[in-house]
């Protein structure tokens, strides 16, 4: 096969110098509403054409090569006083693979538990491209079915206005769950 980020013949879908040249991780801060904290790891012009085969088969395989990249080495530098839980915004399966769930599955660590299909949005609006207005007309509705009294973290492939994010955090916090930050691969307002 060929590399998808370079064009060159490859045995892996992004060729190992791509890997080391252009995935390696840092890490973004932007904070939404009241200090809540979002972190990135990637320049969105970076990652513009990755983030783009989420709708296709081959998003399986990218999305779950950005997650190693990022994600897992993230969940294995970091430390905390309790058990976390991670849940991914909105990890329906759609084309076989749910590329939110593949990220917070990497998350797996001491310290995280990532747990899926507990935040569900019940309305079903593609987003991309659209407004504030837009999104705020026509929110996800989060509904969530897992415990209470816990401490989380949100998960999510991209952050555009926040407008996402901080409505998975509401629903959350409803619920009785601390929210303490949220992570996400890219910020599209680099
Ligand atoms: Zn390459």
């Amino acid at each position: 096969m060929y590399c998808l980020v370079c064009g060159k013949l490859s045995f892996y879908h992004i060729c190992k110098r791509c890997k080391a040249e252009f995935l390696k991780p840092s890490l973004y801060k932007r904070v939404v509403e009241k200090e809540f904290e979002v972190y990135s790891f990637y320049r969105y012009s970076t990652i513009k054409d990755l983030i783009l085969t989420k709708h296709k088969f081959i998003g399986y395989f990218i999305y779950s090569i950005l997650a190693q990249e990022s994600f897992k080495k993230f969940a294995k530098e970091f430390k905390f006083t309790n058990q976390l839980y991670s849940f991914a915004c909105d990890d329906h399966v759609k084309n076989g693979y749910s590329h939110t769930a593949i990220l917070n599955k990497y998350l797996k660590s001491p310290y995280i538990t990532p747990v899926h299909s507990v935040l569900r949005a019940q309305t079903e609006v593609n987003y991309s491209g659209k407004s504030l207005q837009f999104r705020q007309n026509n929110p996800r509705n989060f509904i969530y079915k897992y415990r209470s009294n816990i401490d989380a973290i949100i998960i999510d492939d991209i952050i555009t206005t926040g407008s996402t994010i901080k409505e998975a955090k509401k629903i959350l916090e409803e619920n009785g769950v601390n929210v303490l930050f949220a992570l996400t691969l890219t910020d599209a307002r680099e």
